[in-house]
């Protein structure tokens, strides 16, 4: 019988696995046979945007936590395929920050273009994984939530691209459960325009802090106060936005900060970061991580290094993003193909264990993104993907960096140079924070349209 592959998950990650194997097809390669299997009804992973909180349809745990207004946090330029550019895409130059119906075509464009839905079994959250030590292989069990019907299918290689920014990591503060207000993770979190006139309290100093934080500062948010646990971000914030150390607790509608700072509240938001959860693995095929460059137990960032007839696509956490699982995608499909071979056990864990020792070290974000783009040619030096200037990107992530401490509301308005095509990208039409409407056809529109003095 043919080799058979399950991919777990058609967001990015998975879409891009199955784009390597149709990559190497078109090239003339026999292919294995590849069954995509995705909890939702239909693909791009978190770019499939729901206005579902809590659980779906179905009454599985909804899979999304981006809301309306989201727009990409870093350049695109950066994280473009480097097989499928933008402008191939939208037929032109576009913008650096598109908002995320933007990112969803263009996600979809490249799988639509190859014709892969027919390998998607779509309303298909896989419950299940073992592996035999005796046949080799794999029984995955899925539940068909069309016709709720639960089947096992065997497979000779498992890649896991389910994603990890999904399951809430939710902490607890004392006077919670007497909070005279809201409590959210940023999971459910949906619509800034809930929060406008409000007084709103956001937990955490990461991406999710500072994006939802801005969001509600956009959309009319009455003060904003983000307390961390490490570090304060130190941006230069709007004079309606403070910045305070941890929480303590709360009573009635009052947050108690470390420094002995108050603040009443309407809504505490708590933007504390996600956990790795794979329900569906056995404790032997089951990767447990924080949230970091390097998890332990990947060789290459990709193969289980226990059984590498499992792979995980898209576990770091991330600056690189689309185009690094491309990378680990191909390299995934070349280790299940025969193409690469891998060294004995022994050999992949020092490997491993010398990029893990490396990371530990890393002290900032400057440092991470070098460290990813190292990592990410490593990879591209394995396979066919088409290679691309990692030193540019990074320096494109540097003057990210720059733009986002110069003005923190403002970066989005720059542009920068496709390190695909070498054209230059235009600028947008409209200053970000008076840009209101997300939808597609107003970012790729004339400007006409969309803007705050219109909304008002
Ligand atoms: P996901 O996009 O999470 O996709 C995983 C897929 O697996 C989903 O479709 C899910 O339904 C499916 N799945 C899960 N469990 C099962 C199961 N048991 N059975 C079947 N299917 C399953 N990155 C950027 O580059 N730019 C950004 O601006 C950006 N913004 C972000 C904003 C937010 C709020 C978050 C949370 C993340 C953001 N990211 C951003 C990072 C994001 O992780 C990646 O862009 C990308 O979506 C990761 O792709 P993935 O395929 O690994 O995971
Ligand atoms: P994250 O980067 O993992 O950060 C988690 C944050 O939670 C950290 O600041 C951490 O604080 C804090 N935290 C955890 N437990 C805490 C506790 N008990 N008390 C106080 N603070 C606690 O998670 P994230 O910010 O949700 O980002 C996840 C992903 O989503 C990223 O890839 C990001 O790029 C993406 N994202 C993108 C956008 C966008 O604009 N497009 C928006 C949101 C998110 P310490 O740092 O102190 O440990
Ligand atoms: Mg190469």
């Amino acid at each position: 019988m043919n080799t058979r592959v399950a991919v777990i998950g058609a967001g990015p990650s998975g879409l891009a696995q199955l784009r390597a194997f149709k990559s190497a097809e078109d090239k003339g390669a026999t292919i294995p046979e590849i069954v995509c299997f995705e909890k939702q009804s239909d693909w791009g992973g978190l770019w499939n945007y729901t206005w579902r909180t809590g659980l779906d349809e179905h009454g599985d745990p909804v899979h999304g936590s981006m809301y309306r207004y989201l727009w990409s946090n870093g350049p695109k330029e950066c994280l473009e395929f480097a097989d499928y550019t933008f402008e191939e895409h939208f037929g032109r130059p576009i913008g650096s920050y598109p908002p995320r119906a933007v990112l969803w075509d263009y996600i979809k464009g490249r799988v639509e273009k190859s014709g892969l839905r027919k390998w998607v079994r779509f309303n298909s959250p896989v419950r299940m994984v073992t592996f035999s030590d005796v046949t080799k292989k794999f029984t995955v069990t899925a539940h068909d939530r069309t016709n709720d019907v639960t089947y096992s299918e065997e497979f000779d290689n498992v890649v896991v691209a389910s994603g990890h920014f999904s399951v809430p990591n939710v902490p607890y503060f004392e006077g919670f459960s007497t909070f005279n207000g809201r409590i959210l993770h940023s999971h459910d979190f949906r619509d800034a325009m809930e929060f406008k006139g409000k007084d709103i309290l956001i937990i955490g100093r990461s991406y999710s802090a500072e994006d939802i934080g801005s969001q509600c500062y956009k959309y009319g948010a009455k003060s904003i106060t983000s307390s961390y646990r490490s570090k304060p971000m130190g941006f230069k914030w709007p004079d309606n936005w403070k910045e305070v150390p941890l929480l303590q607790k709360v009573v009635g509608k009052t947050a108690h900060f470390k420094d002995g700072t108050t603040k009443d509240v309407d809504a505490i938001i708590l933007c504390t970061g996600y956990l790795h959860s794979f329900p569906f693995l056995t404790e032997e095929l089951k990767l447990k991580t924080a949230n970091r460059m390097w998890p332990d137990g990947l060789y290459e960032g990709v193969v289980w290094e226990k059984n590498p007839k499992l792979s995980f696509i898209g576990m770091q956490d991330q600056f690189y993003t689309f185009n690094m699982f491309d990378a680990q995608a191909w390299y995934a499909r070349d280790v299940i193909m025969g193409r690469i071979k891998l060294p004995s056990k022994d050999k992949m864990s020092k490997h491993s264990k010398a990029w893990r020792k490396r990371e530990e070290k890393l002290e900032n974000a400057e440092q991470m993104i070098w460290f990813q783009g190292d990592y990410v040619k490593e990879l591209l030096a394995e396979t066919d993907y088409p290679n691309f200037d990692i030193e540019a990107t990074n320096k494109t992530f540097m003057e990210w960096e720059h733009h986002k401490v110069e003005n923190i509301m403002g970066f989005r308005n720059n542009a920068y140079r496709s390190l695909m095509t070498g054209n230059m990208s235009p600028a947008h039409h409209t200053p970000w924070v008076d840009a209101m409407d997300d939808s597609m056809e107003c970012y790729l529109g004339d400007g006409k349209t969309g803007r705050r003095e219109a909304a008002e």
